[in-house]
């Protein structure tokens, strides 16, 4: 792994950037809402950007599974909690039923067709390893959010 300062925005601006037009395609919005503070995490950025992109990735197809058609949006921010910052993706999908949410951090859990079952426990590998958490809350029909806690470099 290779360790550096990530400043939060600019993380969060590249993949919002990178996902942007896959969105739009499939009839789904990213709103990335502002936050001035300058956050500044350590750690491997390109594991950073995996996590994050995988979970926008899931929002994706969590509202192109949704049954009735609403319209698509993913919200992705970042807030600061102490000494924790506190980075957001919220979606409107099709949301998790309790079962789902009791095993979605497990490998090769998928409930997609050509789903390997492995972003979010790798996810969940990955923040553990830079001394932070997930959590996840959802409802089915509304839509999911998960929040990732991490330690900022003061
Ligand atoms: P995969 O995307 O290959 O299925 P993941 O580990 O990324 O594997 O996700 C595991 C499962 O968690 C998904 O198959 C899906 O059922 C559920 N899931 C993850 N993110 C969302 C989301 N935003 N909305 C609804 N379900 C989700
Ligand atoms: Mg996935």
């Amino acid at each position: 792994p290779q360790v550096s300062l990530i400043p939060v925005s600019a993380l969060l601006k590249e993949v919002v950037l990178l996902t942007e037009s896959e969105a739009l395609m499939k009839g789904c919005q990213i709103d990335l809402h502002p936050f001035h503070d300058n956050m500044i995490i350590s750690g491997d950025a390109k594991q950073m950007k995996q996590v994050v992109l995988n979970m926008i990735r899931n929002a994706m197809e969590a509202i192109t599974e949704r049954a009735d058609d609403c319209i698509g949006k993913i919200e992705v921010g970042a807030r600061r909690e102490g000494a924790e910052v506190r980075i957001f993706i919220s979606d409107n999908g099709k949301g998790m039923d309790i079962c789902t949410l009791d095993r979605l951090f497990n490998p090769f859990f998928t409930t997609k067709e050509n789903g390997t079952g492995l972003g979010l426990s790798v996810s969940d590998r990955i923040i553990k390893n830079h001394g932070g958490c997930i959590s996840v809350s959802s409802r089915i029909n509304v839509g999911t959010r998960f929040v990732i806690s991490l330690p900022l470099i003061q």
